[in-house]
């Protein structure tokens, strides 16, 4: 006897809302805990519509042929060790910041979707969740296995889930995603599913994988592919949480400006590190930060907006800060790294002649004016006294905890420090966007684990820069310091071919 056969639409609606059912012993409060408690009115959770209508049976299928794929083209990555193809060695430390800064992120997104999963009553929501926990725990996996392979040859990737929970720069996606776990279900979606994954994306994928691509790093473009192809339903996820929300009832829309605005800036300001990465760790550049915000968030971020202002949401507050900063940001960041080379377990360096031609080329109005004197200066200091290496440590924000380094939006020669005081403290802020962030919450960002107060307090193995090193477990003189005095750089002169010129870097590192 032949069933009939269901189609697509009947097929979802039995294997995913025909699972949820009204409980009769309980009351839902108690099984939903959290469900209220943020202020967001849902009137009718089956108005939620998923328009991927995945099913299990169908997500495995999906997903085991991509695993397939994926896991063939590491192992022939290895055998044929293409890391010795990328452009350069120095582009290692675009991945060294991906591995110890992002990974344990895709992580932290498999546990909060599992969580939002649990709490939200509706079984639309709950079964969409569900996949995108389990999207990110193999993303997860399969950036470990990818760069393992490159732990093999490279200094800095040797403990990085260690290093996640301890380094000064790490604590900046640590906290970002500590934030947003320790929310409520509906502003961890907004968050993470509309705020990050919709609106800024784009910035995080293009410069790893476009910039993977144009450096010749085969493995990572693969990664990234196998994660991105499950990135359309988490951005369907995140458009369509906040359609829902504002739907239901006027009353949430206040509530999801405000998280907006919120993660909107907490997401801009760990994009600061993107930033970085693209003007000055990529050997062969992909575009430049100014480039990349325009098109993908003034433009792209730009027509969206438009698109929710008939819901009555507008542009996220200070958005045109971000614009202001477009053209010094990763000036300013790289400078950060470059002051404290020594306690990063990436490695820094001063762009060549070439790479600042181009980077006068790409920001005419801030580049020859701000910043190249002053790594004309840093060249000039390390040629004749040794590199520079800043031993104070700086003020932290409170809220992004990035180094106090971050300018005056109309002024980019004054730094910009801003303060709230709270139950008699005083605490410090990078940006009004993170001063309006810390005084809506202030007991919840009270509580930040800031590196440096740790480091002040005599929590991080002591007071000097070798004992916190210690307690970080970054190998002094291998994982950190610059780059052209590096073991990492000499490595990849020897595997070159280039013998003399390797002894003559780890000659001048002994010496050093
Ligand atoms: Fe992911
Ligand atoms: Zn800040």
């Amino acid at each position: 006897m032949s069933a009939k056969r269901m189609n697509l639409r009947e097929k979802y609606q039995r294997m995913t809302r025909d699972l949820a059912w009204k409980p009769s012993y309980q009351s839902e409060d108690d099984i939903f805990p959290q469900a209220k408690y943020e202020g967001i009115i849902i009137h009718d959770w089956d108005k939620w519509e998923d328009p991927f209508r995945l099913t299990v049976d169908a997500y495995w299928k999906y997903q085991a042929e991509k695993e397939r794929k994926l896991y063939a083209i590491i192992e022939a990555f290895a055998q044929n060790n293409a890391q010795l193809n990328v452009t350069d060695a120095r582009y290692i430390n675009s991945l060294k910041l991906f591995l110890t800064g992002v990974t344990p992120l895709e992580y932290a997104a498999h546990r909060g979707f599992a969580m939002s999963g649990r709490n939200f009553p509706g079984a639309g929501p709950q079964v969409s969740s569900q996949f995108q926990s389990i999207d990110e725990l193999r993303h997860a996996q399969t950036q470990i296995h990818t760069i393992s392979q490159y732990n093999k040859y490279f200094n800095g990737f040797h403990d990085w889930r260690h290093m996640h929970d301890r380094v000064w720069y790490l604590s900046v996606p640590k906290s970002f995603f500590d934030d947003a776990m320790s929310a409520g279900p509906f502003e961890f979606v907004t968050a993470i599913s509309f705020s990050f994954e919709y609106v800024l994306t784009n910035l995080l994928f293009m410069p790893f994988m476009s910039g993977a691509a144009y450096n010749d790093d085969m493995a990572t473009v693969t990664f990234g592919f196998s994660a991105q192809s499950d990135e359309s339903r988490h951005m369907t996820l995140g458009l369509e949480v906040i359609k829902f929300m504002l739907e239901q009832d006027e009353r949430n829309v206040p509530i999801v400006q405000k998280w907006i605005d919120k993660w909107f800036w907490r997401g801009y300001r760990l994009l600061a590190l993107v930033s970085m990465m693209m003007d000055y760790m990529l050997p062969k550049r992909v575009m430049s930060w100014q480039e990349a915000w325009e098109m993908y968030f003034e433009e792209n971020g730009g027509a969206l907006f438009e698109d929710l202002a008939r819901y009555g949401i507008r542009m996220p507050k200070y958005w045109e800060v971000s614009v202001k900063e477009k053209n010094r940001l990763s000036h300013e960041v790289w400078s950060i790294f470059y002051n404290y080379g020594h306690a990063a377990a990436i490695h820094t360096w001063l762009p060549d002649e070439n790479e600042m031609a181009w980077l006068s080329e790409k920001y005419p109005e801030t580049f020859d004016k701000y910043y190249r004197p002053r790594f004309d200066h840093w060249r000039k200091h390390h040629q004749e006294h040794g590199r520079w290496y800043n031993n104070t440590l700086p003020m932290l924000c409170q809220t992004c905890q990035i180094p106090m380094a971050f300018t005056e939006p109309d002024d980019p020669t004054q730094i910009c420090y801003r303060s709230s005081e709270y139950k008699g403290m005083q605490y410090h802020f990078c940006s009004d966007g993170c001063k309006d962030i810390f005084d809506d919450e202030p007991e919840k960002f009270v509580q930040a684990w800031l590196p440096v107060h740790q480091i002040y307090q005599g929590n991080c193995g002591g007071a000097s820069v070798p004992e916190v090193l210690e307690w970080y477990h970054l190998k002094h003189g291998q994982d950190n310091l610059e780059y052209l005095d590096s073991q990492d750089r000499a490595n990849w002169l020897r595997w070159k071919g280039l013998t003399e010129q390797a002894e003559a870097v780890l000659q001048k590192a002994a010496n050093e």
